[in-house]
């Protein structure tokens, strides 16, 4: 008897919605001709379809769209108290897509966002010219902010014109962030010392869990020693811990896989941080009722939530024990609230 085949995944961007501003934009001409069989409808502002009422997150992200258009605002924003800017003079997120292609139950996406479909702003020379005044002095810029950048990259090669454009301005620092597993797309690319490419992990058992369309932590820590072997810098982020019965285990056991692979001389730096969000953005987590991880009954201070205090401080004390076997401290990095 003929087994049967399992179903086929949703098709990646059926539908292409194009701002008629950005028909011409040579970005939009060049992701039209990737996606040749995907449907187009022309409209006159993306917030027509991105900001339309009643949509239904969990239901749009298992058949996602994706909307391109024009930034008309700052692509760039100060970093904030949730990140670590690691020390330079200036450090700015840019935001040059809306929503990602990944679906973690803890994003806060999920709270910012009335739509789960993706935005991507093809003027990004406009971030080139609001960020030059400040490349006076050192200056970061996140370029994964609101999504991730990387997990899209063969579509909209935005990593590669930043990357060109950090060539040209030596004070420029760029952090590119990322759970992808799509190094290729970088490959032909010459490694800068102030680039660095920073990968989020977890256990195997949280992905699973909570980050849902995200490659695996084999494949995740492969393209980072791929990166190493091709000379970026490398930073390994284990933030947002999130906090489950099995902490003992799997986080511990995590900073021994991740060691098994990679050799921690050859990275940056190890980043350790439990999950936090704010207090607005986890009330409206809560409302799609999706995850336990938006019910913990967390301590809130300056609309910042967190895990309490004791908590939090078990799971950096716990987990800066265990990285300080491969790691001398000054290369572990903690976010902690300030109290
Ligand atoms: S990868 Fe980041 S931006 Fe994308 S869904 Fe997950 S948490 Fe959100």
């Amino acid at each position: 008897m003929k087994s049967s085949s399992p179903p086929s995944p949703p098709k990646l961007f059926s539908h292409l919605y194009i701002e008629r501003g950005v028909l011409e934009h040579p970005q939009t001409q060049r992701i039209r001709a990737k996606f040749a069989d995907s449907q187009v409808i022309l409209i006159d502002h993306y917030k027509e379809v991105f900001n339309r009422p009643a949509q239904s997150f969990a239901a749009q992200s298992g058949s996602k769209k994706l909307i391109l258009a024009r930034k008309e605002g700052k692509f760039l924003h100060e970093g904030s108290q949730y990140s670590d800017g690691f020390g330079t003079e200036q450090f700015f997120y840019a935001s040059s897509v809306m929503g990602c292609l990944y679906d973690c139950d803890y994003c806060y996406l999920q709270g910012l966002y009335p739509s789960a479909n993706t935005v991507l702003f093809v003027n990004l020379e406009d971030a080139f010219e609001q960020l030059r005044p400040y490349l006076g002095k050192d200056t970061l810029v996140a370029t994964s902010y609101d999504t991730d950048t990387m997990a899209i990259e063969s579509l909209t090669h935005q990593t590669l014109r930043w990357l060109e454009f950090a060539v040209e301005h030596e004070h420029l620092h760029l952090e590119i962030r990322t759970k992808s597993a799509n190094f290729k797309a970088l490959k032909n690319t010459t490694p800068s010392p102030r680039v660095t490419l920073a990968w989020t992990l977890s256990p195997q058992e949280i992905i699973n869990t909570y980050e849902h369309a995200t490659p695996s932590i084999e494949k995740r820590l492969n393209a980072a020693e791929e990166a190493i072997a091709a000379g970026w810098n490398v930073r390994l982020c284990i933030d947002p811990v999130i906090y489950t019965e099995n902490f003992d285990i799997l986080y511990p056991k995590l900073i021994e896989t991740i060691f098994a692979t990679i050799d921690p001389n050859a990275i940056e730096h190890l980043t350790l941080g439990s999950f936090r969000m704010s207090q607005n953005h986890l009330r409206a987590l809560k409302k799609l009722r999706r995850s336990d991880v938006a019910f913990y009954p967390y301590s809130v201070s300056d609309e910042m939530a967190t895990y309490p205090e004791a908590i939090e401080t078990y799971i950096l004390e716990t987990l800066m024990a265990k990285a300080h076997q491969y790691l001398p401290k000054e290369r572990i990095r903690t976010w902690q609230r300030q109290l």
